[in-house]
Protein backbone atom coordinates (compact mmCIF):
# COMPACT_ATOMS: atom_id res chain seq x y z
CA UNK A 1 0.00 0.00 0.00
CA UNK A 2 1.14 3.21 -1.02
CA UNK A 3 2.08 5.66 2.52
CA UNK A 4 3.26 8.25 -0.18
CA UNK A 5 2.49 11.61 1.65
CA UNK A 6 0.26 13.90 -0.10
CA UNK A 7 0.73 17.57 0.86
CA UNK A 8 -2.62 19.68 0.99
CA UNK A 9 -2.68 21.87 -1.98
CA UNK A 10 -4.39 25.36 -2.24
CA UNK A 11 -5.98 27.64 -4.77
CA UNK A 12 -7.58 31.17 -4.54
CA UNK A 13 -9.07 33.94 -6.07
CA UNK A 14 -9.92 37.46 -4.54
CA UNK A 15 -12.01 40.60 -5.30
CA UNK A 16 -12.52 44.17 -3.80
CA UNK A 17 -14.62 46.66 -4.41
CA UNK A 18 -15.45 50.41 -3.01
CA UNK A 19 -19.35 49.91 -4.06
CA UNK A 20 -21.81 52.26 -5.06
CA UNK A 21 -22.18 54.52 -1.97
CA UNK A 22 -18.45 54.38 -0.21
CA UNK A 23 -16.02 57.12 -1.58
CA UNK A 24 -13.48 54.71 -0.22
CA UNK A 25 -12.65 51.29 -0.24
CA UNK A 26 -11.18 50.41 4.11
CA UNK A 27 -11.60 46.77 3.29
CA UNK A 28 -8.17 45.28 2.41
CA UNK A 29 -6.70 41.56 1.66
CA UNK A 30 -3.29 39.95 1.18
CA UNK A 31 -2.06 36.42 0.89
CA UNK A 32 1.34 34.22 1.89
CA UNK A 33 2.22 31.25 1.72
CA UNK A 34 -0.81 29.34 2.16
CA UNK A 35 -2.48 32.27 4.08
CA UNK A 36 -5.84 34.39 3.63
CA UNK A 37 -6.44 37.61 5.40
CA UNK A 38 -8.84 39.81 4.92
CA UNK A 39 -9.73 42.96 6.72
CA UNK A 40 -12.30 45.83 7.27
CA UNK A 41 -11.35 49.34 8.83
CA UNK A 42 -13.72 51.75 10.26
CA UNK A 43 -12.60 55.41 11.69
CA UNK A 44 -12.93 58.79 10.04
CA UNK A 45 -10.66 60.66 8.09
CA UNK A 46 -8.25 57.82 6.58
CA UNK A 47 -8.32 55.71 9.75
CA UNK A 48 -10.06 52.84 8.10
CA UNK A 49 -8.01 52.06 5.41
CA UNK A 50 -4.65 52.61 7.51
CA UNK A 51 -5.99 50.10 9.99
CA UNK A 52 -7.08 47.43 7.90
CA UNK A 53 -3.73 47.66 6.01
CA UNK A 54 -1.70 47.80 9.16
CA UNK A 55 -3.46 44.46 9.86
CA UNK A 56 -3.37 42.44 6.79
CA UNK A 57 0.21 43.44 6.43
CA UNK A 58 0.82 42.51 10.56
CA UNK A 59 -0.29 39.16 10.21
CA UNK A 60 1.26 38.31 6.89
CA UNK A 61 4.80 39.81 8.42
CA UNK A 62 4.60 38.16 11.47
CA UNK A 63 3.05 34.49 10.80
CA UNK A 64 5.99 32.00 11.41
CA UNK A 65 4.93 29.87 13.51
CA UNK A 66 2.53 27.25 11.32
CA UNK A 67 0.14 26.58 14.05
CA UNK A 68 -3.09 27.53 15.68
CA UNK A 69 -2.12 29.97 18.12
CA UNK A 70 0.76 30.95 16.07
CA UNK A 71 -1.85 32.03 13.75
CA UNK A 72 -3.40 34.03 16.48
CA UNK A 73 -0.27 35.37 17.50
CA UNK A 74 0.29 37.02 14.10
CA UNK A 75 -3.19 38.56 14.76
CA UNK A 76 -1.64 39.78 18.38
CA UNK A 77 0.87 41.57 16.64
CA UNK A 78 -1.35 42.80 14.27
CA UNK A 79 -3.10 44.22 17.22
CA UNK A 80 -0.56 45.73 18.40
CA UNK A 81 0.72 46.93 15.52
CA UNK A 82 -2.89 49.02 14.51
CA UNK A 83 -2.97 50.47 18.38
CA UNK A 84 0.26 51.72 18.34
CA UNK A 85 -0.30 53.62 15.32
CA UNK A 86 -3.65 54.37 16.63
CA UNK A 87 -2.43 56.29 19.89
CA UNK A 88 0.93 57.86 18.13
CA UNK A 89 -1.48 59.99 15.39
CA UNK A 90 -4.32 62.03 16.65
CA UNK A 91 -5.75 61.75 12.89
CA UNK A 92 -5.86 57.89 13.25
CA UNK A 93 -6.93 57.55 17.18
CA UNK A 94 -9.90 55.44 17.44
CA UNK A 95 -9.28 53.60 14.39
CA UNK A 96 -10.25 50.36 14.17
CA UNK A 97 -10.24 46.81 12.10
CA UNK A 98 -11.92 43.45 11.63
CA UNK A 99 -9.83 40.32 10.54
CA UNK A 100 -10.42 37.18 9.76
CA UNK A 101 -7.57 34.65 8.36
CA UNK A 102 -7.43 31.11 7.02
CA UNK A 103 -4.38 29.35 7.20
CA UNK A 104 -2.81 25.77 6.64
CA UNK A 105 -0.70 25.07 10.03
CA UNK A 106 0.85 21.63 11.59
CA UNK A 107 -1.67 19.92 14.01
CA UNK A 108 -0.76 16.68 15.64
CA UNK A 109 1.82 15.81 12.76
CA UNK A 110 -0.74 16.34 9.83
CA UNK A 111 -1.79 19.58 7.76
CA UNK A 112 -4.61 21.06 9.06
CA UNK A 113 -6.53 24.31 8.53
CA UNK A 114 -6.70 27.11 11.38
CA UNK A 115 -9.39 30.08 11.12
CA UNK A 116 -8.48 33.02 13.37
CA UNK A 117 -11.24 35.71 13.29
CA UNK A 118 -11.76 39.26 15.50
CA UNK A 119 -14.89 41.11 14.21
CA UNK A 120 -18.07 40.58 11.86
CA UNK A 121 -16.20 39.70 8.54
CA UNK A 122 -16.35 36.13 8.17
CA UNK A 123 -15.55 32.94 7.35
CA UNK A 124 -17.51 30.13 5.62
CA UNK A 125 -16.67 26.25 4.05
CA UNK A 126 -18.77 25.41 1.42
CA UNK A 127 -18.56 21.06 0.97
CA UNK A 128 -20.85 18.47 0.89
CA UNK A 129 -23.12 20.54 -0.65
CA UNK A 130 -23.98 22.56 2.28
CA UNK A 131 -22.76 26.26 3.27
CA UNK A 132 -21.44 26.74 6.99
CA UNK A 133 -20.61 29.60 8.94
CA UNK A 134 -17.08 29.01 10.35
CA UNK A 135 -16.55 31.96 12.24
CA UNK A 136 -18.92 33.72 14.87
CA UNK A 137 -19.45 37.43 14.63
CA UNK A 138 -18.34 40.05 17.44
CA UNK A 139 -21.10 42.56 17.02
CA UNK A 140 -23.88 43.84 19.20
CA UNK A 141 -26.60 41.98 16.99
CA UNK A 142 -24.92 38.78 17.33
CA UNK A 143 -24.65 38.77 20.67
CA UNK A 144 -28.54 39.75 20.97
CA UNK A 145 -28.90 36.46 18.51
CA UNK A 146 -26.89 34.12 20.72
CA UNK A 147 -29.13 35.82 23.63
CA UNK A 148 -32.42 34.96 22.34
CA UNK A 149 -33.14 38.41 21.81
CA UNK A 150 -33.42 39.06 18.62
CA UNK A 151 -34.04 36.36 15.48
CA UNK A 152 -31.42 35.97 12.53
CA UNK A 153 -33.84 37.79 10.11
CA UNK A 154 -34.43 40.66 12.54
CA UNK A 155 -30.55 41.19 13.01
CA UNK A 156 -30.31 40.85 9.06
CA UNK A 157 -32.36 44.61 8.79
CA UNK A 158 -30.96 45.80 12.34
CA UNK A 159 -30.13 49.56 12.46
CA UNK A 160 -27.07 49.22 14.39
CA UNK A 161 -26.21 45.92 12.61
CA UNK A 162 -22.70 47.47 12.00
CA UNK A 163 -21.81 48.48 15.71
CA UNK A 164 -18.98 45.37 16.54
CA UNK A 165 -18.48 44.45 20.11
CA UNK A 166 -14.28 43.59 19.25
CA UNK A 167 -11.93 44.88 16.75
CA UNK A 168 -8.54 45.27 16.16
CA UNK A 169 -6.54 48.49 17.45
CA UNK A 170 -8.90 49.64 20.54
CA UNK A 171 -7.14 47.86 22.89
CA UNK A 172 -3.75 46.32 23.68
CA UNK A 173 -5.01 43.00 24.73
CA UNK A 174 -6.90 41.27 22.27
CA UNK A 175 -9.40 38.05 22.74
CA UNK A 176 -9.05 36.04 19.42
CA UNK A 177 -11.35 33.52 18.24
CA UNK A 178 -9.70 30.43 16.41
CA UNK A 179 -10.91 27.23 15.05
CA UNK A 180 -9.19 23.94 13.53
CA UNK A 181 -10.31 21.72 10.94
CA UNK A 182 -9.32 18.71 8.28
CA UNK A 183 -8.26 19.95 4.75
CA UNK A 184 -10.91 17.98 2.49
CA UNK A 185 -9.94 18.04 -1.01
CA UNK A 186 -13.12 19.46 -2.93
CA UNK A 187 -14.07 22.02 -0.20
CA UNK A 188 -14.18 25.59 -0.58
CA UNK A 189 -13.65 28.36 1.76
CA UNK A 190 -14.87 31.78 1.48
CA UNK A 191 -13.57 34.69 3.43
CA UNK A 192 -15.71 38.17 3.19
CA UNK A 193 -16.57 41.46 4.27
CA UNK A 194 -20.05 42.37 5.81
CA UNK A 195 -20.41 44.19 2.44
CA UNK A 196 -21.41 41.03 0.86
CA UNK A 197 -23.54 39.13 3.53
CA UNK A 198 -25.59 42.09 4.40
CA UNK A 199 -26.67 42.40 0.01
CA UNK A 200 -26.55 38.66 -0.59
CA UNK A 201 -28.36 35.64 1.38
CA UNK A 202 -26.72 32.49 2.04
CA UNK A 203 -28.77 30.79 -0.54
CA UNK A 204 -27.38 33.03 -3.18
CA UNK A 205 -23.87 32.82 -1.71
CA UNK A 206 -23.90 28.88 -1.93
CA UNK A 207 -25.28 29.31 -5.29
CA UNK A 208 -22.59 31.41 -6.65
CA UNK A 209 -19.89 29.68 -5.25
CA UNK A 210 -21.16 26.81 -6.73
CA UNK A 211 -21.83 28.25 -10.22
CA UNK A 212 -18.34 28.79 -10.71
CA UNK A 213 -15.41 26.17 -10.14
CA UNK A 214 -12.81 28.85 -10.75
CA UNK A 215 -11.68 30.18 -7.61
CA UNK A 216 -10.83 33.51 -9.38
CA UNK A 217 -14.02 33.54 -11.49
CA UNK A 218 -15.94 32.82 -8.41
CA UNK A 219 -14.52 36.01 -5.92
CA UNK A 220 -15.21 38.34 -9.14
CA UNK A 221 -18.43 37.06 -9.81
CA UNK A 222 -19.59 37.43 -6.00
CA UNK A 223 -18.11 40.64 -5.17
CA UNK A 224 -19.96 42.28 -8.92
CA UNK A 225 -23.14 40.24 -7.37
CA UNK A 226 -23.36 42.36 -3.67
CA UNK A 227 -22.56 45.78 -5.69
CA UNK A 228 -25.52 45.03 -8.21
CA UNK A 229 -27.67 43.96 -5.27
CA UNK A 230 -27.17 48.23 -3.57
CA UNK A 231 -23.62 47.92 -2.83
CA UNK A 232 -24.32 49.43 0.35
CA UNK A 233 -20.93 49.17 1.81
CA UNK A 234 -17.18 47.64 0.60
CA UNK A 235 -17.28 43.86 -0.39
CA UNK A 236 -14.13 41.68 -0.12
CA UNK A 237 -14.09 38.14 -0.85
CA UNK A 238 -11.48 35.26 -0.61
CA UNK A 239 -12.64 32.16 -2.37
CA UNK A 240 -9.83 29.18 -1.23
CA UNK A 241 -10.34 26.02 -2.62
CA UNK A 242 -8.66 22.67 -1.18
CA UNK A 243 -7.32 21.03 -4.88
CA UNK A 244 -5.63 18.09 -2.72
CA UNK A 245 -5.35 16.55 0.75
CA UNK A 246 -4.27 13.18 2.15
CA UNK A 247 -7.30 11.14 1.80
CA UNK A 248 -9.72 12.02 4.45
CA UNK A 249 -10.63 9.94 7.29
CA UNK A 250 -14.22 10.62 8.70
CA UNK A 251 -16.31 13.12 8.29
CA UNK A 252 -15.23 16.78 8.03
CA UNK A 253 -15.60 18.92 11.18
CA UNK A 254 -14.74 22.10 13.16
CA UNK A 255 -13.17 21.98 16.41
CA UNK A 256 -14.73 24.00 19.29
CA UNK A 257 -13.67 27.57 19.27
CA UNK A 258 -10.76 28.26 21.41
CA UNK A 259 -10.11 31.97 22.78
CA UNK A 260 -6.90 32.76 22.83
CA UNK A 261 -5.77 36.37 24.68
CA UNK A 262 -1.48 36.55 24.03
CA UNK A 263 -1.28 40.03 25.72
CA UNK A 264 -1.97 41.59 28.39
CA UNK A 265 -4.08 44.86 28.79
CA UNK A 266 -2.10 48.34 28.84
CA UNK A 267 -4.15 50.61 26.96
CA UNK A 268 -2.87 53.26 29.50
CA UNK A 269 0.34 54.01 26.99
CA UNK A 270 -2.54 55.59 24.58
CA UNK A 271 -4.28 57.47 26.75
CA UNK A 272 -1.89 58.92 29.05
CA UNK A 273 -1.65 62.51 27.25
CA UNK A 274 -5.61 62.99 27.36
CA UNK A 275 -5.79 64.37 31.00
CA UNK A 276 -9.14 64.84 32.45
CA UNK A 277 -10.97 64.52 29.18
CA UNK A 278 -9.96 61.18 29.23
CA UNK A 279 -12.86 58.98 29.74
CA UNK A 280 -15.33 61.22 28.22
CA UNK A 281 -13.61 61.99 25.01
CA UNK A 282 -12.40 58.31 24.51
CA UNK A 283 -16.07 56.78 25.26
CA UNK A 284 -16.89 59.11 22.20
CA UNK A 285 -14.57 58.40 20.40
CA UNK A 286 -14.89 55.03 20.64
CA UNK A 287 -18.65 54.77 19.87
CA UNK A 288 -17.80 57.64 16.51
CA UNK A 289 -15.41 54.67 16.00
CA UNK A 290 -17.41 51.68 15.92
CA UNK A 291 -20.49 53.01 14.33
CA UNK A 292 -19.36 52.54 10.50
CA UNK A 293 -21.27 55.19 9.03
MN1 LIG B 1 -17.91 46.56 5.89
Amino acid sequence: MSRRHQRVRLSHGAASAVGRVRATNQDDYGTGDDLFVLADGMGGHRGGEVASAEAVAGVLGSFDERTRVGLARAVDRANQAVFGRAAGDVDLFGMGTTLCALALVRSDGRDVLAVANVGDSRVYRYGDGRLTQVSDDHSLVADLVRSGDLTEEEALRHPQRNILTRALGIESALSVDTWEMPAHTGDRYLLCSDGLFNELDDDRIAGLLTDNDNPKLAAATMVRAAVDAGGHDNVTVFVVDVDAAPSAQGPWQCSDVRVEQLSEGGARTARRWLGPLEQPLLSLLARLARRRQ
